[in-house]
């Protein structure tokens, strides 16, 4: 079925959970007045809708190929690049003086949303290319920067991470790759990464690598690790092309989705070194790469919330048009339609809720960003930067497994023929299995949120999460409307159930880590369903506001009936996931350890 950018739905979710306001004192967003967001993203939806997303099932049948190391992309890919890079969407947020438009997270993560929604595969290869234009903005040499940002920029050029290699994946302490310093200041490189998405492809005349290496005599571990850029094409002073540079992709992986991006096998250095230039400093390598990893993960969040809308707008088309049984209360003859059984609108709200508050955690997540580079006052940056760190990993971790799950409960809508290729159903649950397992694999997300960011400013990072939350619900009870229905006793239950999740894990990670360990992930989902609910919640306030005001958009109800969902059926959760974290996984996984030594 055809993809429909949800443009409406995502404006609102900017302005009314978000907090975009162009015309606020604060001027955070004063560049997107005049209508500049709503017109942007109708932009975006069209170029999705028309180009992007009639290649996402050929893209899925014939995928990436690669023969003697030359790798063509799927058919129709490497057409629309071009036409991506004409219109100047890789330059959305890209510094004005290297060619980009400089607009603000919040509205990139938007359209970035929109174009996976249309193509994930596709959209991977220019997240990529910003995840390297973010990493040399903060750390690169002007030298540099003045070769290469500016084609990374227009996307003339395009980027890849490459830190995995075969035994060093969530742990990169243990990566090999070789750096050998040479007389002019270069460096050779030699060895070999895996899984390198976009890694090698004909879309752009030369792809630039940011590659993770190991110095001759660096400490051992992640404290040893430095950053190179290294390019395909070497690039002379000039700017021209040079020779091709000793780096090759050796295969393609064949895997379970995303067929159209190339995950590549890349090998550097095997005719005499693969020459790289240092970015940041000698050994602090992992750190520069973490600017990369941070925004890499806000948008992995946001390719689950685009497959889990696609695969929401598939299924609810499916459950109108296909009619079994006979719905409760249906007069007239004949088959009733199956959205009208009261199981299959349970899914399909299921799959809109869980998918609504994925957006709206990760739109946060992005205005926190802004904020943090936007904000006059000094001290406001500082905490809008701690609270876009707190909010990553969650943002990450919780779009990425409700993706999962609403592809599958996609599939059970279909029922057997969402279990047959044809029907598109299955592609969006193959397409989102990897998001939860790559840019840090959602274990390691939860890990990163209990063991680092619960203790960003002594916890009061969290402190204020927290209070903001409860803001929320203090002005649910005021605004007392018949339409709510529980939603302000239900989301209090799931606060302050986080509230005292979040007490044991403060006190748990110093005394009892392993324990904090254990729980991490109960705690994630426990802290997702929080936020999520409560900035649903914030959502639904606003459209009852606006519909008393005699706006009559449906789009106002929909969004109450949503937020009061989640409330009601998803957020009840939260008292078993706190119990989990305080009073389950620690210890039964003590005793259950017994099953690793056998
Ligand atoms: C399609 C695809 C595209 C990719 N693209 C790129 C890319 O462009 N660049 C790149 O560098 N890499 C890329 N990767 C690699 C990806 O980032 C890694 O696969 C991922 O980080 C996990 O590493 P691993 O596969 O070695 O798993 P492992 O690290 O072996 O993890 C296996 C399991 O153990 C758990 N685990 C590991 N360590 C811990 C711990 N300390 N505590 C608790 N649990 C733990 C993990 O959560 C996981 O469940 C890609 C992978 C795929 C499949």
């Amino acid at each position: 079925m055809t993809y429909r950018a949800p443009a409406a739905d995502i404006l609102f979710s900017m302005i009314h959970e978000a907090g975009m306001d162009p015309d606020r004192k604060d001027g955070i967003y004063s560049d997107l007045g005049d209508g500049f967001a709503e017109a942007t993203l109708n932009e975006a939806g069209k170029f999705a809708e028309t180009v992007l997303a009639p290649l996402n099932r050929t893209g899925d049948k014939e995928g990436a190929k690669c023969e003697a190391g030359k790798v063509t992309s799927a058919p129709g890919f490497a057409s629309a690049y071009r036409k991506w890079t004409a219109g100047g969407w890789n330059a959305i947020t890209g510094p004005a003086n290297y060619g980009g438009t400089g607009l603000p997270v919040l509205l990139n993560t938007a359209c970035i949303e929109i174009w996976s929604g249309a193509n994930v595969a596709f959209t991977l290869c220019p997240l990529l290319t910003l995840g390297a234009i973010e990493t040399m903005q903060s750390h690169a040499t002007e030298a540099l920067k003045k070769l290469y940002l500016g084609k990374l920029v227009s996307g003339e050029w395009t980027g890849t991470m490459n830190l995995t290699e075969p035994q060093a994946g969530s742990d990169l302490g243990g990566l090999k790759t070789r750096a050998e310093r040479q007389p002019d200041g270069t460096y050779k490189l030699f060895g070999s990464k895996i899984f390198i998405t976009y890694g090698e492809h004909e879309m752009a005349d030369n792809i630039i690598h940011f590659v993770l290496a190991r110095l001759p005599d660096a400490p051992k571990g992640s404290r040893g690790i430095s950053l190179f850029l290294v390019p395909k094409i070497l690039v002379n002073s000039d700017g021209s092309f040079g020779a091709h540079n000793d780096v090759f992709c050796a295969s393609l992986e064949h895997k379970l989705g995303i067929h159209a991006s190339p995950t590549c096998t890349m090998v550097y250095g095997d005719h005499g070194g693969a020459t790289g230039f240092l970015v940041g400093e000698e050994n602090k390598g992992l750190a520069c790469m973490f600017t990369m990893m941070n925004s890499a993960r806000l948008n992995i969040g946001v390719q689950g919330v685009a497959i889990a809308e696609r695969a929401f707008q598939q299924a609810l088309a499916y459950a109108k048009e296909r009619r079994q049984g006979r719905a409760l209360g249906e007069v007239g003859e004949g088959m009733s339609p199956i959205v009208r059984h009261p199981d299959v609108m349970r899914m399909l709200m299921t799959m809109k809720a869980l998918a609504g508050a994925a957006r709206a955690i990760c739109f946060v997540t992005a205005e926190s960003i802004d904020r943090s580079r936007r904000a006059a006052d000094r001290a406001e940056r500082d905490k809008a930067s701690e609270r876009a760190s707190l909010l990553t990993p969650v943002a990450k971790a919780f779009s990425t497994d409700i993706a999962n799950e609403v592809a599958s409960l996609g599939i059970q809508v279909h029922g057997g023929m969402g279990y047959i290729e044809e029907t598109g159903a299955a592609q969006h649950l193959r397409d989102a299995r990897i998001a939860a397992i790559y840019e840090g694999t959602n274990g390691i997300q939860a890990i990163d949120l209990v063991q680092r960011k619960l203790s960003l400013s002594q916890g009061d990072t969290v402190r204020r999460e927290l209070a903001d939350m409860g803001e929320v619900i203090g002005a649910l009870g005021e605004t007392n409307a018949a339409s709510f229905g529980e939603m302000e006793l239900c989301l209090r239950e799931a606060v302050d159930a986080l509230e005292r999740a979040t007490s044991f894990m403060l006190d748990a990670s110093a005394a009892h880590p392993n324990e904090a360990l254990a729980g991490a992930t109960p705690y994630l989902r426990l802290f997702a369903i929080a936020r999520g609910g409560t900035l649903l919640a914030k959502g639904a306030r606003a459209a009852h506001r606006l519909s008393n005001a005699g706006n009559n958009n449906p789009l106002l109800a929909e969004r109450i009936v949503s937020a009061r969902f989640f409330a009601e059926n998803i957020a009840p959760a939260a008292h078993g996931l706190a119990r989990e974290v305080t009073r389950g996984a620690g210890s039964v996984l003590a005793d259950a350890a017994a099953l690793g030594r056998q």
